[in-house]
């Protein structure tokens, strides 16, 4: 073991395993279908037996959100109406954050301060949502001529389909349900099979804050079953998908058939650049952020570093001795930082990218290997450091979703801003200097949807996130994050007796 920090087994009693169904027309719903078991990836015990939803069961939840939708139980509510239940949705969210965030740390792995924050934060989305539900508003024209008067209305765009992955999913959920709902929109939501029982559980929480039956329903089960007909169902309005590229690209052929409108949060390989002027201190911080947290399993990780060739070695150092400090181990533990990673296929993945870089003549400065942690399972993955790496390697270009940084070097601006760009992806960027001409040259040439500057990683409700190139379409978050799911209709009406008829005479 390589003087890494490391907290072993806390020796916790874990909950009896969850039971999940489905939640359709405000029912819970036993499955035709099989069951789906989830084991705590850092404690190997099971933590929920979910439905294995059929396709009868997905199009009874699209029946059910689209008798919804049409009777106009919440898309005709006002405004005002609909966010107070959205209000009240994140009080209870706030007053069970202890449950939610239990639930979240066994299933997906991740230390229980960070679960905490996700659930607290989704609570916010929700209370962020409810302001922008009271703020729907189109446009007017008034000078189209003396009797002529046009209106563009903004209506909810129906039925929307709410696919998620499984490293965030109560987050990822806030990103998208009560933006939806603020639009008037009713929804299937269907949670990653690994990871479904926070959004399960929220489905009480909607009945309690009031939401009528029907406007929110979940199904659960795979992609392949229940996700092929929420994205090819011909009652559904829209999709909106978090998760992997090529994953995104199948359901946008499968929407394609319907010509439904689809928004995308796809995977991102975001860069770090460094100059030599930078705070290194909080640079290097920042970059062990981005490279760990979440074990790396972060859309948004930032472990692509690029930094100047005369401070490589400083830097790389820096990064390695703060490495070294990071606390992997027991979830469960609130000193834990990095917890499991989310299966043995994916924890092979993992080193399996390492190992291929190895083989194309990269250099493991740390890391690199599995993590054994006293009393756990064998999910876990060594803080990695890997230089030696160019452009070109499969390492410097795809996802690796694990906790695994790489460095290349750069010269000049140009050269910075070449590389940053030299990606299919466009998630996020990151630049640190000290020199605001160098910050501002590189975020306006940076093909990202976000480009953070001497920080990384901040989110708000109120700023629009989304990626450009093959991470995303569409965005969320933010206005735009209401606008997604609104649909614009414009009435033209003469208000005057002028017309002229277009037949002229008797
Ligand atoms: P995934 O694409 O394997 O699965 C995501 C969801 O899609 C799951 O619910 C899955 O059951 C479902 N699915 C799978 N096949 C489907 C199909 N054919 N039709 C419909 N649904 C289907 O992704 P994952 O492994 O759960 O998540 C990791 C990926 O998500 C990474 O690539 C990561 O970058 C990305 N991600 C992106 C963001 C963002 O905001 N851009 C955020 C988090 C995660």
């Amino acid at each position: 073991m390589q003087d890494l920090t490391i907290i072993a087994a806390t020796g916790t009693a874990l909950p009896a395993p969850r039971q999940n169904r489905h939640y359709i027309a405000g029912a819970w719903v036993d499955s035709a279908g099989d069951t789906i078991d989830r084991l705590s990836p850092a404690h190997g015990v099971l933590v929920s037996r979910s439905a294995d939803g059929t396709a009868a069961d997905a199009e009874a939840a699209i029946a059910a959100a689209r008798a919804a939708f049409d009777d106009g139980r919440w898309s005709r509510l006002s405004g005002r109406a609909r966010a107070a239940v959205l209000l009240r949705v994140a009080d209870l969210i706030e007053a069970n954050v202890d449950d939610f965030a239990l639930i979240e740390t066994l299933e997906t792995g991740k230390p229980i301060s960070q679960a905490r924050g996700e659930v607290a934060g989704a609570a916010d989305l929700w209370r962020y949502a409810a302001a922008l539900a009271r703020t729907v508003q189109g446009d007017s024209h008034n000078a189209l001529g003396e009797d002529m008067l046009a209106v563009v209305l903004k209506e909810p765009i129906g039925v929307v389909s709410i696919i998620t992955p499984w490293n965030f999913p109560f987050w990822i959920l806030g990103q998208k349900l009560p933006f939806a709902l603020a639009a008037g929109c009713t929804c299937v939501v269907k949670p990653s099979e690994m990871t479904p029982s926070t959004t399960v559980m929220l489905c009480d929480l909607l009945a309690q804050a009031g939401l009528p039956a029907g406007v929110v329903n979940v199904v659960l089960g795979y992609g392949q079953t229940v996700g092929a007909v929420l994205t090819a169902h011909s009652q559904v309005d829209m999709v909106t998908f978090t998760g992997s590229t090529a994953v995104g690209k199948q359901i946008t052929r499968t929407a394609g058939d319907t010509l439904k409108k689809v928004a995308l949060e796809l995977g991102g390989k975001n860069p770090q650049v460094i100059f030599p002027d930078a705070d290194l201190a909080s640079a290097a911080d920042a970059v062990t952020f981005g490279t760990y947290f979440n074990a790396g399993q972060c859309c948004n990780a930032g472990s692509r570093i690029i930094v100047h060739e005369d401070i490589a070695d400083d830097f790389v150092a820096r990064v390695v001795a703060l490495s070294r400090r990071v606390a992997f181990g027991d979830p469960l533990d609130p000193a834990t930082q990095v917890g499991a990673i989310v299966t043995p296929e994916h924890a092979a993945k993992i080193d399996a990218a390492v190992q291929a870089a190895v083989a194309e003549g990269a250099s493991v400065v740390l890391g690199g290997a599995a993590l054994a942690v006293p009393g756990l399972g064998p999910q876990f993955y060594q803080p990695s450091v890997i230089r030696g790496v160019t452009p070109g390697m499969a390492i410097a270009r795809d996802e690796v979703f694990g906790p695994v940084l790489t460095v290349l070097t750069f010269r000049t601006l140009d050269e910075a801003i070449a590389l940053t760009n030299d990606a299919t992806y466009g998630l996020s960027a990151g630049v640190w200097s000290e020199n605001i001409h160098t910050c501002l040259a590189f975020a306006r040439a940076a093909q990202a949807g976000t480009v953070w500057t001497n920080t990384w990683m901040d989110g708000f409700p109120e700023v629009t996130f989304g990626g450009m190139k093959q991470s995303g379409q569409g965005r969320e978050l933010g206005r735009y994050g209401l606008e997604e799911f609104l649909e614009v209709k414009s009435l033209v009406m003469r208000v005057g007796r002028t017309r002229t008829p277009w037949v002229n005479g008797p």
